[in-house]
């Protein structure tokens, strides 16, 4: 059972392919002009007929191109010239120049402006070169081989020229070997000579990879045209790594017969190959092993075209892709995706920095991940997204923190209508006002531009939306440091604290991070009716737990319970036939309460508060006024303490003006006096 295997890099380059998909659209269009290609579009008779069937025509030279036309410029490109003549003729120039060649037009022109020879390494009598050595003003040689190199370099040297004189580049399809033998002899000869490594990577990819195939099989099939150099090239490379190597343009060229005789049969295809030849060729030879559907080896087989299948397959959208960077300008970059098409990201689907260029960010050879956004843009191009796979991983990471309960950091970027955007990342969330704090907001003003950690609360990345909360973060933050600061607090410790706001009940007080409650009657020993009567917003106070409810979060502090009980002191403080100071904090028919320190209320009878005859207690005492008063009795049993008012007065003063109280009630007496 022999085993057919086609080399990893094989069959259409970019620059042939974009060639011929630009050639494909131009000819479906209607009313604009025969479509004439500048020499042959590819060196591939199968393709070319097929164009010319559609109605392509080639011209070898602009000047036989009619007016009115339009004018194809194939991968290997043109020289400047050719732009002008079409635009004298008013024809409509159609340029499919491979952006690898394109480089080297840049490198030519930039030249001949530097006043600088340019020396390519490369057949002078190529398309590609002729285009090349029209773009500079200034001189330019091309050389084949090393002793070429030398000769010229001696010349150059012997007009006076030095190193900053000289360029250097090499045609695309040409070998590294040849390259750098040729660059040996002309830094030897000019060292600080500018050298442009331009060959093409699609070229050597597919030699590579050929020459790898070739030394594993026994017989290697090359598929190319004969009127290609890059066919012939491959054949003679692949030949020497296994000598049975063959030649075929198309599947009947396969000598099958001799097919059996294989073990290992790889397969190679130069760029100009087309995907239909490839698999034509691998069909044909894989029906030579399943003549006899029955047999175990057809099975096989036909196991192994799928696999072949599956290679030539092309990615779907949305698909995450790994490709080789093979090219990369200003406005997009190449990836060789390891299929028949090369992949190509714009600049535009790629995050850059401001000021950044794609050229900062890549480099041939690199090694990337994007994801496909359409398989084919009309041009055969399967476009790529760095965007988009960032921004599905975005979205993956936005999913996952929703799941775990994990936090990210959002940038809030503006307000809308009930909340603010936030973006992470590449996705743009939602935060309703009622999220952004733990506190109300009326305006996001002081978020805007602000980096805030957030829960996820919703994610839906069909729907492309993600709603975030800031106070679910807060909250939790709270949480943890509760459960920190509840484990090193014990009921009876005596802890500092700030009053942080009143209610009508009492004060919330911070106490490190927690609020607890010092209830209004925990304040004094005396009564409140607000505890802003012994307390401001911002004092800092010492405070005693009085009770942790771990449950509930909750936490009691005591402020009163810093001084003792009144009554449990009050023999230190306090005896009968001691005058006091204190404020009349209620008052009733029969006398009047007056405060004597928090906690200690003393009752002044009616007929204790004056001399004179009292009616009614209101007459002579006010709440709030300040009173002195002698202790009369202290009963600790009953908590009661009798004062009198009167007995810190002179009974004189009030006889005195006793008669204007009662004048007729005693007027017998008051001439016996
Ligand atoms: S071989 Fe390279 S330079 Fe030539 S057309 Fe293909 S991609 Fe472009």
């Amino acid at each position: 059972m022999a085993k057919i295997t086609v080399a990893e890099h094989a069959g259409f380059c970019f620059g042939v392919r974009n060639a011929v998909s630009i050639a494909e659209e131009e000819l479906k269009k209607t009313g604009e002009g025969p479509l004439f290609c500048l020499g042959p579009l590819i060196h591939n008779k199968t393709v070319l007929e097929d164009l010319a069937a559609s109605g392509m025509m080639t011209a070898d030279d602009i000047s036989a191109v009619p007016d009115g036309s339009r004018v194809l410029v194939r991968a290997h490109g043109e020289p400047r010239g050719t732009y002008a003549e079409a635009g004298k003729k008013g024809l409509k120039l159609i340029d499919a120049t491979c952006p690898h060649v394109k480089k080297i037009h840049d490198i030519a022109r930039r030249a001949g402006e530097e006043g600088k020879v340019l020396i390519l390494v490369g057949d002078a009598s190529h398309a590609e070169l002729k285009g090349v050595m029209g773009w500079t003003d200034g001189r330019s040689f091309a050389v084949q081989t090393a002793e070429e190199a030398k000769e010229l370099c001696r010349g150059l040297l012997a007009e006076g020229l030095s190193s900053e004189d000289i360029a250097a580049a090499a045609q695309t399809t040409l070998t590294a070997e040849m390259f750098e033998s040729c660059m040996a002899v002309i830094t030897r000869f000019f060292p600080g000579a500018q050298v442009n490594r331009t060959i093409c990577r699609a070229t050597s990819d597919r030699q590579k990879a050929a020459a790898e195939l070739a030394s594993e099989s026994d017989l290697m099939v090359v598929i190319g045209d004969s009127s290609s150099s890059n066919s012939k090239k491959l054949f003679e490379i692949c030949k020497k790594g296994c000598k049975n190597t063959i030649f075929v343009e198309k599947s009947y060229n396969i000598p099958l017969h001799t097919l059996k005789k294989y073990n290992k049969i790889g397969v190679a295809a130069s760029a100009s190959a087309p995907e239909r030849t490839i698999k034509e060729v691998v069909r044909s030879m894989t029906e030579v092993f399943t003549k006899n559907p029955q047999n175990e080896e057809a099975n096989e087989m036909s196991q192994y075209m799928d696999q072949i299948e599956r290679s030539l397959k092309l990615p779907g959208r949305n698909e995450v892709v790994d490709g080789k960077v093979v090219l990369v300008t200003k406005d997009h970059v190449v990836v060789n995706l390891g299929c028949k098409k090369d992949g190509v990201l714009f600049k535009n689907e790629v995050n850059l920095e401001e000021g950044q260029e794609l050229t900062d960010v890549f480099a041939e050879g690199d090694e990337i991940q994007a994801k496909v956004i359409k398989t084919d843009d009309g041009d055969g191009n399967i476009l790529l997204s760095k965007k988009r796979l960032q921004s599905s991983e975005n979205w993956d990471e936005i999913t996952a923190a929703c799941e775990n309960k994990d936090v990210i950091e959002v940038t809030v970027v503006k307000e809308v209508n009930k909340g603010v955007i936030a973006n992470y990342k590449e996705i743009s969330g939602f935060i309703p006002m009622s999220l952004l704090a733990d506190h109300y907001v009326e305006t996001a003003d002081e978020f805007i531009g602000k980096t805030l950690p957030v829960k996820v609360t919703k994610v839906d990345p069909k729907r492309n939306k993600a709603v975030f909360s800031h106070k679910d973060f807060l909250a939790e933050e709270r949480r943890k440091k509760i459960a920190e600061i509840w484990n090193t607090l014990n009921v009876g410790d005596v802890v500092e604290g700030k009053v942080m706001r009143f209610t009508d009940y009492g004060a919330f007080v911070d106490i490190g991070g927690i609020d607890g409650l010092l209830h209004i009657s925990e304040i004094s020993w005396g009564k409140l009716r607000h505890p802003k009567e012994a307390l401001e917003i911002g004092q800092v106070i010492n405070v005693k737990i009085l009770s942790m409810n771990a449950e509930k979060g909750k936490i009691s502090l005591g402020l009163k319970q810093n001084n003792p009980e009144p009554w449990s002191v009050i023999d230190e403080q306090y005896e009968v036939g001691q005058e006091i100071t204190g404020k009349v904090v209620q008052i009733k028919e029969y006398g009047a309460f007056v405060e004597i320190a928090p906690g200690l209320d003393g009752l002044v009878h009616i007929s204790e508060i004056s001399h004179k005859r009292v009616g009614k207690v209101s007459d002579e005492l006010k709440v709030g006024q300040e009173v002195r008063a002698k202790i009369l009795e202290i009963d600790k049993d009953r908590r009661r303490i009798s004062l009198s008012i009167k007995a810190t007065q002179d009974p004189n003063a009030a006889a005195e003006e006793a008669p204007a109280e009662a004048p007729a009630e005693a007027p017998a007496e008051t001439p016996a006096e």
